[in-house]
């Protein structure tokens, strides 16, 4: 009985192979055509990506963190900050790549992945990005995002200097003017001495007003 149901199971596998179907694919070698909409491991263009951070304030489940990474633009990202994601916790909604202001960050085709750690599924820009720059090209575009630094600043600081400059002056008038109006004043006593006769003046009651009136009421 076993032996003839063993021989069943042999048998058909073996008509199949006879007639050239397909029952499986060889897995990893092999991999199943995957829809258009598939929403796979993130890939990440490095020379576009502007360091923004959407990307990580939209993630529902918080798994995006920005962290340094060289090989991108300091001219765009100057604060060369890019997303890693903790594939531990994405659930490849998407939202992030909808985010993305630059739209360097989409969802790729890529759907494998293991590891003995739980290091290994979070993958950082380097393991993310799909485009990126060139030590060379990194280097070259570093010292010129220094240049046009040291530029922006020479012309800050030559900005202030004339603007001191032209507001000395005016300073010294405004100084000038006070100074005058100093001088124009009458001294503080001389005013309140001023002040005490004309109150004394007020109060002594006038000599013809105290003179009785001739001829009163008859
Ligand atoms: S796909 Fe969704 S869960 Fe995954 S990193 Fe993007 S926003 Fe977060
Ligand atoms: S991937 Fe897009 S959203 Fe995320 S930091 Fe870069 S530019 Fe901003």
């Amino acid at each position: 009985m076993l032996k003839r149901k063993m021989l069943k199971n042999w048998g058909w596998p073996l008509r199949i192979a006879s007639r050239g179907t397909e029952v499986t694919r060889l897995y990893p070698e092999v991999m199943m055509e995957l829809p258009a909409a598939e929403r796979g491991i993130h890939e990440l263009d490095a020379t576009t990506c502007i360091g923004c951070a959407s990307c990580a304030r939209i993630c529902p489940n918080s798994c995006i963190e920005m962290v340094t990474y060289k090989y991108g633009s300091p001219l765009k990202n100057k604060k060369m900050q890019y997303p890693q994601i903790d594939y531990g916790r994405c659930m490849f909604c998407g939202l992030c790549v909808d985010e993305c202001p630059a739209e360097c960050l989409k969802m790729g085709k890529k759907v494998t992945m293991a590891g003995w750690e739980r290091e290994d599924i979070v993958r950082g820009p380097d393991k993310l990005a799909v485009k990126k720059f060139t030590a060379k090209e990194a280097a070259e575009l570093a010292a010129e995002a220094k240049r046009i630094a040291a530029e922006k600043a020479a012309a800050a600081a030559a900005k202030k200097k004339a603007a001191a400059k032209e507001g000395a002056p005016a300073e010294g008038a405004a100084k000038k003017v006070a100074k005058e109006g100093a001088e124009n004043k009458p001294p503080k006593k001389a005013v309140a001495k001023e002040g005490e006769n004309k109150e004394a003046n007020a109060q002594e009651p006038k000599k013809e007003d105290a003179k009785p009136t001739e001829g009163g009421a008859s």
